[in-house]
């Protein structure tokens, strides 16, 4: 059966039925700008950034929530559509305080994009909303709220994506605000510090705490690789300066689609720990002394033979780790089954 057609600034296209606006400019190479928008979760339309024209629509409609109509005719570039982009634009950094000077999402800010974009220097509203207080008082989340644009994009990934449903709009007006239950710091709340809401901020309103002064976005170096805590074999980016880690974010991955756990975004700090063991270390009179790979695995060996020896295999247990491979686990269990000849194996699959 034919695909329904509608008209995109001057082109017919095709569209399948249920799509938005939004995603059939998108398919065909036209670029809406958005902020609240936000991948795998319900669109609410809450920045109005991406109003486009719709033929016959009595106002700008939001192109993120407004289906694909067979016959419509959509412009997304006029001058009706810029100037109301620019507004809002301008409604936005009047509304908190943008001193991007000092912020660090300066060079990755959506909000400061688009202003860049649409030209905008001076803003001629000023003190709109109510100003809170930063949050600072848990060790891995800054709620800075004068730069908080109530795009509801951090509602959207811990309600939709992460579905722990910690946070929402709260207050009304110019004192609206996002809260937790009974508007509690993050570390008093359910909040469980997945931190997906820092990831899907588009501003400097959220931020990884122990990020904070350590580099600019251009000095940071993006190294993808998978998450060591675990089986589920999540993919992350490590943002590196000078051989240290910054911060981690998700990468898109088969099993983890963005997302990240509390472990895996900010338990990073055992890479760079000096009480981190980096040689084996053998124990004789009650002393650990560093040995070579090869002395202590050959003390193990022998260790493991004398116990077989005098008292049967079943006094041999092995305990494997989370943290490696399913390949390395199969190896593991083969080695104590086989090798060893006991059936006492496990494995710690909780961290
Ligand atoms: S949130 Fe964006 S616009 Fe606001 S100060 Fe930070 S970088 Fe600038
Ligand atoms: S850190 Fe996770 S649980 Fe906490 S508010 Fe953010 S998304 Fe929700
Ligand atoms: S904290 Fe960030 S993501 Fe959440 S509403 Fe404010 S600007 Fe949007």
């Amino acid at each position: 059966m034919a695909k329904p057609t509608m008209t995109l600034n001057g082109k017919l296209v095709e569209f399948d039925p249920g799509q938005t606006i939004l995603e059939v400019a998108t398919q065909n190479g036209v670029e809406i700008p958005t902020l609240c928008w936000l991948k795998d979760a319900t669109p609410t339309g809450a920045c109005r950034i991406c109003l486009v024209e719709v033929k016959g629509a009595r106002t700008l409609v939001a192109s993120c929530a407004m289906p694909a109509g067979p016959g419509m005719e959509v412009s997304t570039d006029t001058p009706q559509v810029h100037t109301s982009r620019r507004l809002n634009i301008e409604l936005l950094l009047a509304s908190g305080n943008h001193n991007c000077l000092v912020c660090e999402k300066n060079g990755t800010c959506k909000l400061q994009a688009l202003a860049y974009q649409y030209g905008i220097s001076d803003i001629r509203f000023k003190g709109q909303t109510q100003q809170y207080a930063t949050e600072d008082s848990n060790p891995l989340i800054v709620r800075d709220f004068s730069r908080c644009i109530l795009c509801g994009r951090c509602v959207q990934a811990c309600n939709e994506i992460q579905v722990n449903r910690a946070i929402g709009y709260g207050y009304r007006g110019a004192a609206s605000k996002i809260v937790t239950s009974g508007d509690q710091p993050y570390h008093l709340s359910d909040c469980v510090f997945c931190g997906q809401c820092v990831e899907a901020c588009p501003v400097g309103a959220l931020t990884e705490k122990k990020a904070v002064g350590q580099g600019r976005s251009y000095e940071l170096k993006q190294v993808r690789t998978t998450c060591p805590y675990c089986g589920v074999g999540c993919q992350m980016l490590l943002h590196v300066k000078a051989g240290k880690i910054v911060k981690v974010t998700a990468a898109q991955g088969p099993s983890n689609k963005g997302r990240l756990c509390v472990k895996g975004r900010f338990g990073y700090d055992f890479v760079h720990s000096p009480e981190r063991l980096t040689t084996p270390l053998i124990k004789e009179n009650g002393q650990f002394r560093e040995a070579s790979w090869e002395e202590a695995l050959g003390l193990v060996a022998k260790k493991f033979k004398e116990v077989k020896k005098e008292h049967g295999p079943g006094a041999i247990a092995g305990l494997s780790s989370a943290r490696t491979t399913n390949e390395e686990n199969y190896l593991f269990q083969k080695l104590f089954r086989v090798g060893l000849g006991t059936n006492n194996v496990d494995h710690c699959a909780r961290l």
